[in-house]
C-alpha cells in the first residue's frame, strides 16, 4: 500500500489498529507473520465463511464506523452460528479510499475491538490496500463443529416443521424508516427497526444447539421466502409457510398497522440474520425449552412437504383462512 494522503502506512495501520485485536490468538503471531494457524479441538474441524460489503451498496458511506465494523463482522458470525458452528476467528480485508482518515479507522477498529469481546473471537490476519473506489470490507470467519455435524441446507424431510428464530421484518422495515419512510411511527419503534438494519444480532446461543435437532438451516439474510426457497431447492422438497405465524416485534406490527402495504417486505426485505431451520415435528418440545434456556425465540412457522418436480420446490405461503397469498411489487394480493 502506498501512504496515503490523510492516512497512516499500512504498517502503522497494522501495528496501531489491527495486532492489538490479534492478542490472545497465538496462531496470529501479532500479526507479525505471513499466514495464521488455527488449530481446532480434536475430533473437530474449521466452518470457513466470507463475506464483503461494499460502501454505498451494502452500507451508507456516512454511517458510523464502529457500526459498519460490526455488521461486517457480524453476517459472517450469523452464518457460522447458522451452521451450527462456534465462531473462533475471522480474517479482514480492507479497501481504503486515500479520502478517509485516522479516525474513520480508529472507530472501525473500534467496533471489532467491542465485538470481539462479545463473540469471544479474534482478528488472525488480512490485508490492507488503497482503492480508487469506495470502502470495500471482505471478512473471512472461522468457526469449529464435531467433525461431519454441520448443518447442511440439504437435509430437511417432507413433514419437518419449519421454524425462525426471533422476528422477522425489522432490519426491511427498519431500512424504510432510515429511508423517511413511516414518518408517523413513533420514536421507540423507530430506534429500534433502524438499530435491527445496522447491527444484525447473530444468533450464536442457538445455532450450536441445533446440532442433532435440525435437519436443514441457514440464516436469513435474502428474506424469509427467499431463503426458505434455498433449502427447498436443495433438499428437493416444497414448503408451506403460515403467514398469521410468522414472529413480528412490537414495532413491526406497529409499522404494519401505519402501512399494511409493508407486509410483502416483511418477507422478502431479507437482513434479518435470524436462523432459519427445519426439524422433526418430534423435537418441538426440545426447541420449545432451547428457546427458553437462551432466551431466543424460536416459532414454528410452516411445514416441508414432498415436491413431484424440480418445478415445484417452490414456497407457499398461507393466509389466516388457508388462502395462498402472492406479492408483487405494490405489496400482496390472495388468489
Ligand atoms: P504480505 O506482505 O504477506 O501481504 P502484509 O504486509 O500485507 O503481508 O501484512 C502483514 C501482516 O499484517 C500479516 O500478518 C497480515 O495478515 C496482517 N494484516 C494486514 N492487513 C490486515 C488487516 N486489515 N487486518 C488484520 N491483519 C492484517
Ligand atoms: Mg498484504
Amino acid at each position: 500500500m502506498e501512504r496515503g494522503q490523510h492516512l497512516p502506512g499500512e504498517f502503522e495501520l497494522i501495528a496501531r489498529y489491527f495486532a492489538p485485536l490479534a492478542k490472545g490468538f497465538p496462531g496470529a503471531f501479532g500479526l507479525t507473520d505471513d499466514a495464521a494457524v488455527i488449530a481446532p479441538e480434536h475430533g473437530h474441524e474449521l466452518v470457513a465463511k466470507t463475506d464483503a460489503i461494499v460502501g454505498g451498496v451494502h452500507f451508507l458511506a456516512d454511517e458510523p464506523p464502529d457500526l459498519i465494523a460490526r455488521k461486517a463482522l457480524r453476517v459472517n458470525l450469523s452464518d457460522l452460528a447458522a451452521k451450527g458452528a462456534v465462531a473462533r476467528a475471522y480474517m479482514l480485508d480492507l479497501m481504503l479510499p486515500r479520502a478517509l482518515d485516522e479516525a474513520w479507522v480508529c472507530g472501525f477498529a473500534h467496533g471489532l475491538a467491542e465485538d470481539q469481546k462479545e463473540y469471544g473471537i479474534h482478528l488472525i490476519g488480512g490485508d490492507t490496500d488503497m482503492t480508487p473506489g469506495p470502502v470495500t470490507i471482505a471478512i473471512m470467519a472461522f468457526g469449529e463443529i464435531a467433525v461431519g455435524r454441520m448443518i447442511q441446507r440439504g437435509g430437511a424431510r417432507a413433514g419437518d416443521t419449519i421454524f425462525v428464530t426471533g422476528t422477522i421484518g425489522d432490519a426491511a422495515l427498519g431500512l424504510a424508516v432510515l429511508r423517511g419512510a413511516l414518518p408517523e411511527l413513533d420514536p421507540t419503534s423507530v430506534a429500534f427497526l433502524a438499530g435491527r438494519y445496522q447491527v444484525p444480532l447473530p444468533r450464536v446461543t442457538v445455532g450450536p444447539r441445533l446440532v442433532g435437532l435440525a435437519t436443514a438451516a441457514l440464516d436469513v439474510s435474502d428474506g424469509l421466502a427467499a431463503d426458505l426457497g434455498h433449502i427447498c431447492e436443495v433438499s428437493a422438497l416444497a414448503a408451506i409457510l403460515q403467514a398469521p405465524s410468522i414472529p413480528l416485534s412490537a414495532a413491526a406490527r406497529a409499522a404494519l398497522l401505519a402501512q399494511p402495504g409493508l407486509l410483502a417486505s416483511v418477507l422478502t426485505g431479507g437482513d434479518d440474520y435470524e436462523i432459519l431451520f427445519t426439524a422433526d415435528p418430534a423435537s418441538e418440545a426440545e426447541i420449545a425449552r432451547l428457546a427458553q434456556a437462551v432466551g431466543v425465540p424460536i416459532t414454528a412457522i410452516g411445514t416441508m412437504v414432498a415436491a413431484s418436480s424440480a418445478a415445484e420446490h417452490r414456497v407457499s405461503v398461507l393466509d389466516a383462512t388457508g388462502r395462498h397469498v402472492v406479492f408483487d411489487h405494490e405489496g400482496w394480493t390472495h388468489f
